[in-house]
């Protein structure tokens, strides 16, 4: 397994940019998510560790070595795109030994050989019956199981996923993750993925780097970016939170000019107030409390999910009840006691 440095990466098209001095590392055997929304640099960046496009200024280091100028096809690289369309004229067989026939005559492994690789890669992707197919035949997660391991074929160190389930239903999605895990274990390989989807990130990966125009708020374990987000992107685009503005003066913290009990964080001046749903509970109005008027109750994995609204400089906030804790009627007018939260500087 390999490890992967990215050192102060930066990249413009047409003067747009894209990367703005991105710095990371994979350690082998590691598998890291690239997580942000569309547009934030994740492809760009990934397409450089590939070696399908390449920096204004920055290194990218393999084991040590500078591949900053490597060309793809030197680098032993497995590659799975979104829709990454198979070969459609071509069987299944075909598309998975694709990567080996077109190698130099003196690498190319001979037809026994490479028959028996693709029953190998058959096997591993639990689809052995499939190979006389053709990819019009399969289902969608049928064919990015094929096109892993199309990747797979020429063993790779590096396994690199753009969005590789973003066409898939959610159901499908789910078990492809948990079987890509097993596959980037058993196989050891270096991994990394790009996705829009926190939830896909938070599972799969070991550590999760958040992205946002062209530049990376934060790296850390899943645990990490969820439960200490270090900026205020990273908190409401990883997990749920609600936001609040406040004040911040000698430490304490108002909203709509109410005190609330809240940890200031060391901000002073403007700020904003976050608390996952999960982190606050009804409680009876009074100091520190936040005033809310209930909108709405909902069944909510065991508990209840609260929809309310600030009744000062009204905003929507969202709470999680556990089962057995008292629940608010709709319309109720009522308070909601923030547990634990962090305050970002604005
Ligand atoms: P992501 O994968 O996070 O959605 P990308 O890396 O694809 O983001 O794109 C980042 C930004 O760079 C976007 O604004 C995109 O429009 C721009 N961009 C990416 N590739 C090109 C290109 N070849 N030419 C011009 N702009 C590009
Ligand atoms: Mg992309």
């Amino acid at each position: 397994a390999l490890s992967i440095v990215v050192e102060d990466l930066s990249k413009r098209f047409s003067g747009f940019a894209a990367l703005k001095g991105v710095s990371l590392e994979a350690r082998p055997k590691e598998f890291l998510a690239l997580l942000g929304p569309s547009g934030s640099g994740k492809t760009t960046l990934l397409r450089m560790i590939a070696g399908l496009d390449f920096p204004d200024s920055g290194r990218v280091l393999f084991d040590g070595a500078d591949m900053t100028e490597t060309p793809a096809a030197e680098r032993r690289i497995g590659f799975v795109f979104q829709n990454y369309a198979l070969f459609r004229h071509m069987t299944v067989a075909d598309n998975i030994a694709f990567g080996l026939t077109v190698r130099k005559r003196r690498d190319r492994p001979g037809k026994a050989d490479i028959a028996r690789r693709v029953t190998e890669l058959l096997d591993l992707i639990q689809l052995p019956e499939i190979a006389a197919r053709y990819p019009a035949q399969l289902s969608g997660g049928q064919r990015q199981r094929v096109a892993l391991a199309r990747a797979l074929a020429v063993e790779p160190q590096l396994l690199l996923l753009d969005e590789p389930f973003g066409a898939l239903d959610a159901q499908v999605r789910k078990d492809l993750r948990r079987w890509l895990r097993q596959l980037h274990e058993t196989m050891g390989l270096t991994s990394v993925i790009v996705t829009h989807d926190q939830e896909e990130a938070l599972e799969l990966a070991d550590r999760v780097v958040v992205m946002s125009q062209g530049k990376i708020e934060q790296v850390g374990t899943p645990a990490e970016v969820y439960d200490s987000p270090a900026t205020a992107f990273v908190s409401q685009f990883v997990g749920e939170t609600n936001r609040l503005p406040v004040a911040v003066s000698g430490g304490r913290v108002a909203y709509a000019g109410m005190a609330l009990a809240a940890d200031a964080g060391g901000v002073s001046g403007d700020g904003e107030l976050h608390f996952r749903p999960h982190q606050a509970e009804m409680a009876e109005p009074g100091e520190g409390t936040l005033a809310v008027r209930i909108d709405a109750v909902r069944p909510r994995g065991g508990g209840w999910r609260v929809e309310a609204t600030t009744r000062d400089d009204p905003r929507p906030v969202e709470i999680d009840l556990r089962e057995g804790q008292a629940v608010p009627h709709v319309g109720d007018d009522t308070a909601v006691r923030v547990r634990a939260s962090r305050v970002y500087a604005v």
